[in-house]
C-alpha cells in the first residue's frame, strides 16, 4: 500500500496538542518511527510517552495500533486521545460498540485502535489487520513481555508471531520500568535491534528520597504529613491496612484522609479518587491499586508504611510525587518481617523457574533499603545509569548515617540461631547471646558456648539491627511464627568472607529532617 507523503511530527505537536516542543527525547523516539525503526523506548512515567505513538501515527497517515495490557487504563487512553481530536477506539471484550469501532477502523477512520493483548494475538485480528492501513504498533507497558520484569503477562508472549507477520510496520515498545535484564528480554522478544534503544532520564531530582525501620509508624507518618503540608499518597500493603491508617492519620494530623482500595465499592472509589485530585491537603492511604491513571501534578509525598515489590514499583509509586517539578518527599518504612514475608512468599508461592529472578528483585531493594550511601545513586544505577556518588536530596545525603563493622556480632547470632536448632525467635536468641532470663537454663542452652557471648553492651545493642539487617539479605530467614533459621547468605559471613556493616539510624536522623525545605 503506497501511504501519502507524511507530515511533519512538529506541526503535529504544535497543531493537535498545543505544545511548542518536544520533551526529553521524545523527539529521538518518533524519528526512529517516522523512519520506520523498531524501537524500545524508556520512559520515567509522566515523561510523555504516549505523545511518542500518538503524534507519528497521525504524522503517517492510517491507523496506529496500541496494544495495552489494563482495559481501565485503555479507555482513560481512548478519552484522553479524542480530548485532543484523536480519532480512537479500544477493541476489548468489554465493549459494546464493537461492531461501530470495526466499521470505523475498515474505513480508515481511527488514527488509534487499542487493544488488549490476547485480542491482539488471536488469528482473526490478525486478518483484519491486513485489511488496513497500518502506521505503527505500539507494545505500551512493553516490560510484561519479559519473564524479567516484575509484572509478568503470558499474553505479551503471543504478540511475536502478530508482529513478524506484519512485515515493515515499525514497532515501538514502551515502558517505565525495564532494569537491563528485562530490557535485553523485551528487545530480544519483539525483535528489536540493539540500536533501537532509547533511554531516557529517571531522575527525579526535586523528589527527596528517605528510608527507615518502622519504629512506631504512626509517629513516624504524623511526622511526616506534618512536614509535609500538601496532598499525599500512603501505600499500605492490606485493605484493612489502608483503613487503619486513615483513622489513625485523620486522628493525628486534622487533615482530610480517606481510604482506598480495590474492595471498595467502584463509586466510593471514584469519589475518593476525584476527591483526592481536587484536594490541597488531602492524605490517601491506599493499597497499589490508586495511583495508576490518576493526573494530579502536586501530590507533595508518598509514604511505603510497608515494602513495595520491587525497585521499580517503588520508583513508579514514588514518582506519582511532585510532578509539577516543586519539592515532594517519598519516605519508605520498612521492617525486618518485610523481608521474611516476601522471602518466604518466593519459596513457597512462587513457580520454582521464576524464583531466581524474584530473589534477585528482592535483594536489589535490600540494598537500597540498606545502603549507607546515596539512595538516588543506588536507584538510578538499577536503572543502568551511571549517577554522581551523592545527590544531596536524600536521607543519607543529607545526613550522613555513622556505620560500624557488625561483622562479630552478625556471626554470634547466626552461631545462636544456629546452635538452638534453628527455631527459635530473636527474642530468645537475644537472651541466649546475652546470657540472660529463665528460658534459656530451663531448655538446656546455657551450657551451649553461644551463651553470654555477646554481654557487653556494646554488642548486645546491636544485635537486633543485625537480625534486620541479616534478614534483609536473606542471612537470616523467619518462618510465620518468627523462628529464626540460616539463609543461603549465612555462610560467607560465618566464614569471614562477606563484612556485615551496619548504618547506624534511623530515629534520630528522621527528626533532623524537619523543617529542612519541602
Ligand atoms: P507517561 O505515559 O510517560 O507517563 P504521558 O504520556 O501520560 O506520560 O504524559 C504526561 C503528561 O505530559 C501529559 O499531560 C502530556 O500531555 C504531557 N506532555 C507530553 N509531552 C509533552 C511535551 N512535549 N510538552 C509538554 N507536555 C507534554
Ligand atoms: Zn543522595
Amino acid at each position: 500500500m503506497t501511504r501519502p507523503a507524511a507530515r511533519d511530527p512538529l506541526d503535529i505537536l504544535k497543531a493537535t496538542f498545543g505544545y511548542p516542543s518536544f520533551r526529553g527525547r521524545q523527539g529521538e523516539v518518533i524519528d526512529r518511527v517516522m523512519a520506520g525503526q523498531h524501537t524500545l523506548a524508556v520512559m520515567p512515567t509522566g515523561a510523555g510517552k504516549s505523545l511518542c505513538y500518538q503524534v507519528p501515527a497521525l504524522a503517517r497517515g492510517g491507523t496506529g495500533l496500541v496494544v495495552s495490557p489494563l482495559i481501565a487504563l485503555m479507555h482513560d487512553q481512548v478519552r484522553s486521545a479524542e480530548a485532543a481530536g484523536i480519532r480512537a477506539a479500544a477493541l476489548t471484550s468489554a465493549d459494546q460498540d464493537r461492531d461501530q469501532t470495526l466499521r470505523r477502523l475498515r474505513d480508515g477512520q481511527l488514527d488509534l485502535l487499542y487493544v488488549a493483548p490476547e485480542r491482539a494475538s488471536g488469528e482473526n485480528f490478525r486478518r483484519l489487520l491486513e485489511e488496513i492501513d497500518l502506521s505503527l504498533v505500539a507494545i505500551d507497558e512493553a516490560h510484561c513481555v519479559s519473564e524479567w520484569g516484575h509484572d509478568f503477562r503470558p499474553d505479551y508472549r503471543l504478540l511475536k508471531p502478530l508482529l513478524d507477520s506484519l512485515g515493515p510496520v515499525p514497532r515501538l515498545a514502551l515502558t517505565a520500568t525495564a532494569d537491563s535484564a528485562t530490557r535485553a528480554d523485551v528487545m530480544r522478544q519483539l525483535g528489536i535491534p540493539e540500536d533501537g534503544l532509547i533511554l531516557a532520564g529517571f531522575d527525579r531530582p526535586n523528589i527527596r528520597y528517605a528510608i527507615s525501620p518502622r519504629d512506631g509508624l504512626p509517629k513516624q507518618l504524623a511526622a511526616l504529613v506534618a512536614e509535609a503540608p500538601g496532598a499525599g499518597i500512603v501505600y499500605a500493603t492490606s485493605r484493612e491496612a489502608t483503613e487503619k491508617l486513615a483513622a489513625q492519620i485523620g486522628r493525628d494530623s486534622h487533615r482530610p484522609t480517606r481510604a482506598y482500595h480495590a474492595g471498595l465499592d467502584p463509586a466510593v472509589r471514584a469519589a475518593a479518587q476525584a476527591a483526592f485530585v481536587a484536594s490541597e491537603d488531602m492524605v490517601m492511604a491506599a493499597t497499589i491499586a490508586f495511583g495508576m491513571g490518576i493526573d494530579k501534578p502536586d501530590v507533595r509525598f508518598v509514604a511505603h508504611a510497608g515494602l513495595p515489590k520491587s525497585i521499580e514499583a517503588y520508583y513508579q509509586e514514588t514518582g506519582r510525587a511532585g510532578r509539577d517539578g516543586d519539592p515532594a518527599v517519598a519516605h519508605l518504612f520498612w521492617s525486618a518481617e518485610d523481608f521474611a514475608r516476601a522471602r518466604r512468599r518466593i519459596e513457597t508461592e512462587v513457580e520454582e523457574s521464576r524464583r531466581p529472578a524474584e530473589r534477585t528483585r528482592l535483594n536489589a531493594l535490600a540494598s537500597l533499603v540498606e545502603t549507607a550511601g546515596c539512595r538516588r545513586a543506588v536507584l538510578l544505577r538499577h536503572f543502568g545509569e551511571d549517577p554522581p556518588e551523592r545527590c544531596g536530596n536524600c536521607d543519607n545525603c543529607l545526613n550522613p548515617p555513622g556505620a560500624v563493622d557488625a561483622t562479630t556480632v552478625a556471626q554470634k547470632l547466626l552461631s545462636a540461631a544456629y546452635r538452638t536448632g534453628q527455631r527459635f525467635g530473636l527474642g530468645h536468641l537475644v537472651e541466649v547471646l546475652t546470657g540472660k532470663g529463665e528460658r534459656g537454663p530451663s531448655l538446656g542452652h546455657d551450657r551451649l558456648s553461644v551463651w553470654g557471648i555477646a554481654s557487653a553492651a556494646q554488642e548486645a545493642a546491636l544485635i537486633r539491627p543485625v537480625a534486620r539487617a541479616l534478614m534483609a539479605r536473606d542471612a537470616l530467614r523467619a518462618d510465620e511464627h518468627g523462628g529464626l533459621s540460616l539463609g543461603p547468605a549465612a555462610r560467607p559471613i560465618l566464614k569471614g568472607d562477606e563484612p556485615v556493616p551496619l548504618v547506624l539510624s534511623a530515629p534520630a536522623r528522621t527528626r533532623r529532617r524537619r523543617g529542612s525545605g519541602a
